[in-house]
């Protein structure tokens, strides 16, 4: 199984894109997804700072949100089994009769599934079975995708992996707002930051990111919203054609939740000139391959 293969925090590297060179500009991806096939690289970012806290408290169990296919999920129940804790996953939705993929994951990890109703899951309600089983002072919760600040201290470590120093535009593709809260608080003055929204019309980011940010950093944020493809987890054959032609011409592999719609942007945006001549842009890949596991066999050719 896929999940039993080690963390490789140095496989990390940068991938030039050599067909968008036309453009006069210069793309390099960060291949965060190289650490491992189903903890995406941001998650481990995010979640480290909050594992060490619960570890300082003296914690025994990690309690955090998701749904049936969360990236988050699956990288919570495998880093925090590596640092020894026990997981509990609160899963939206009535339980499947088949566990999706990424449940299955989580549950080899150990994670302790418990599944709530789509009206819980909104007010973020720990059932009372699990407090029935732990210890309710020696459990620790991490927010639905990591959001906080501890998740974007953690997320700066991402541009220290390399010397980014040299990029103008750093982009990448925002769930929560907590990982690119952590490239702003960690990139220099001159550099912009641009998040692509994996949801739709969710206005309500600006201020979640800049709730993490300081004063100044905020100004070299900028979010667009117009490339959602339908929504949050939502697809269409545009993009799936688009991923396929991305992974021939580039070579780099990617996912239809996220970094599939932040590579469409990238190219995008560069037809269209939006990056002044010379510019040097650093795309994030943030992992989440493991989400592909969902779509039917044969959609996409890697
Ligand atoms: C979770 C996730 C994101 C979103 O990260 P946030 O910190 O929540 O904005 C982006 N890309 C991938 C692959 C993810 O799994």
């Amino acid at each position: 199984m896929l999940v039993n293969q080690a963390i490789h925090l140095e496989n990390i590297r940068v991938d030039p894109v050599h067909f968008l060179q036309k453009f006069h500009t210069t793309v390099e991806v960060l291949r965060l997804d190289l650490v491992h096939p189903v903890i995406s690289g941001n998650k481990l970012f995010k979640l480290k700072e909050y594992l060490k806290e619960a570890k300082f408290l003296g914690k025994e169990t990690i309690v955090t949100f998701g749904g049936a296919y969360s990236n988050h999920i699956v990288a919570t129940a495998a880093a925090a089994k590596e640092m020894g804790f026990k997981t509990i996953g609160i899963i939206r939705g009535e339980k499947p009769t088949v566990l999706s993929p990424t449940l299955m994951d989580a549950s080899s990890y150990e994670m302790e599934l418990h599944f709530i109703t789509r009206e819980q899951y909104r007010k973020k309600l720990i059932p009372s079975s699990v407090y029935e089983q732990h210890e309710l002072n020696k459990t620790y919760v991490i927010n639905e995708g990591g959001y906080g600040a501890l998740g974007a201290i953690g997320a700066k470590d991402i541009l220290h992996c390399i010397d980014s120093g040299s990029y103008t535009h750093i982009i990448d593709v925002v769930g929560t707002g907590t990982t690119i809260a952590g490239l702003l608080e960690a990139s220099s003055p001159n550099q912009l930051v641009i998040g692509i929204s994996s949801m739709k019309n969710n206005y309500s980011l600006q201020g979640e990111i800049e709730n993490l940010v300081s004063d100044e950093n905020k100004k070299r944020l900028l979010l667009f919203h117009d490339y959602h493809f339908g929504g949050y987890a939502k697809y269409t054959n545009r993009l799936i054609e688009f991923m396929n032609e991305w992974y021939r011409l580039a070579s780099i592999p990617s996912d239809f939740v996220y970094t599939g719609k932040l590579f469409f942007a990238v190219n995008d945006l560069i037809e269209k000139n939006y990056f002044p001549p010379s510019s040097k842009i650093l795309a994030i890949h943030s992992g989440g391959l493991q989400g592909n596991q969902s779509l039917p066999k044969g959609t996409l050719i890697f």
